[in-house]
């Protein structure tokens, strides 16, 4: 295992914001894992992944353990189903062409999405109408305090929108190690209603998709909208979007006729975040090396040398506005420290 001390992190998170660790632990197996978190008892801990769904504010004190594990394996299939493990460090792009290549179906909606598969549990991460709950058979995670291995079904986890057991009761607790999908070996569900992937689909006269298909719509979309990280840093969406209830969204509508929504249940309505923010005039906007994307008012962009503490105050600015002009919290879906 290798230990580096006072080293930048800048290269670790796709924010690229400079700050530095003190103490840098490359994990690639779990056995390491386990050995520092018992030489580490009882230490509050900073857990890296591919650094893409996080904000870096100050220096890391706390150890950084960076969880590279590799290794994906089947572990049981039928002619139609097939249930495949991906260790916590594999990177989740890479891991969907693995699967798509071999026509196993279920995650292509999700592609392209930055960052591990170990991570992809923490925050239910999801994209084009799929969830990573959809897909997700278990998760293995190795209890920080007692280094004992404890397998997490679906249900287990509580998957929500941008949720799981593991950012509220079991927040600090587990270091996830790998993740099984159960996925699809022929009779794919395909998923083409959710943005434009038909349009991309129609574009290209594809009419009866396969997964990769699928994949290739969605990459061509998102490096459309998205800025990519390596040109110019950013977490993917800060904030995530809001969920009203009847009231809130009666009123909501009255206000604001023209407002985009997307009705979760009868008494639940989403309210894209990018909209308000939008509206609430900060599409475009830069402050320094702190800005507002201008294609894409969620993502909120450094345009080189900004602090995590200028990127934060931006969010804060933003998220005042909007509650100003409509009465509406955005709540932040970047994990900040
Ligand atoms: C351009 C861009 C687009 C994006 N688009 C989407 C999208 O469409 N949908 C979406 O859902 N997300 C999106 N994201 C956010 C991000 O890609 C996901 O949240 C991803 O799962 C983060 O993975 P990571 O490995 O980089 O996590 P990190 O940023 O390394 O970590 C995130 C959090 O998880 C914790 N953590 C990391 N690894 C583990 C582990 N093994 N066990 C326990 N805790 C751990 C960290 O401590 C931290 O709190 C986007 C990000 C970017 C930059």
């Amino acid at each position: 295992m290798q230990i580096s001390h006072n080293i930048s992190l800048k290269q670790h998170n796709t924010f690229g914001i400079d700050v530095t660790a003190e103490t840098f632990y490359h994990i690639t197996t779990v056995a390491q894992l386990k050995k520092v978190l018992s030489e580490q008892k009882n230490n509050a801990l900073f857990i890296l992944g591919g650094g893409s769904n996080m904000l870096l504010t100050q220096d890391i004190k706390k150890p950084v353990l960076h969880i590279d594990l590799k290794g994906i394996e089947v572990i049981s299939e039928t002619d139609d189903n097939i249930i495949i493990k991906a260790s916590a460090g594999e990177n989740w792009h890479q891991f969907i062409i693995h699967c798509i290549h071999n026509n196993y179906g279920g995650l292509e909606n999700m592609s392209l999405i930055p960052g591990n598969v170990g991570t992809a549990p923490i925050q239910n991460i999801g994209a084009y109408g799929v969830e990573l709950k959809d897909c997700f058979y278990s998760c293995e995670a190795i209890d920080v305090n007692t280094q004992e291995t404890h397998t997490f079904t679906n249900k287990e986890c509580e998957f929500g929108y941008r949720n799981s057991i593991f950012k509220n009761q079991l927040k600090g607790q587990f270091i996830i190690t790998s993740v099984s999908f159960s996925l699809t070996k022929r009779n794919h569900k395909l998923r083409t209603g959710y943005g434009a992937i038909q349009e991309a689909l129609n574009a290209n006269n594809i009419s009866t998709p396969t997964i990769k298909d699928i994949s290739e719509a969605v990459i061509a979309i998102r490096q459309s909208k998205l800025p990519d990280p390596n040109k110019l840093g950013n977490s993917g969406s800060f904030f995530k979007n809001p969920i009203i209830d009847l009231d809130g969204f009666r009123t909501f509508q009255q206000q604001f006729p023209e407002a985009p929504f997307y009705k979760i249940t009868e008494t639940q309505f989403k309210i894209p975040a990018g909209w308000l923010i939008e509206q609430a005039g900060f599409k475009g906007k830069r402050y320094g090396d702190a800005g507002v994307h201008k294609n894409q008012a969620l993502v909120l962009v450094n345009y080189g040398n900004a602090t995590g503490q200028e990127i934060w105050d931006l969010a804060m600015k933003v998220k005042e506005a909007v509650i100003k002009k409509f009465g509406i919290t955005i709540a932040p879906e970047v994990n900040v420290f």
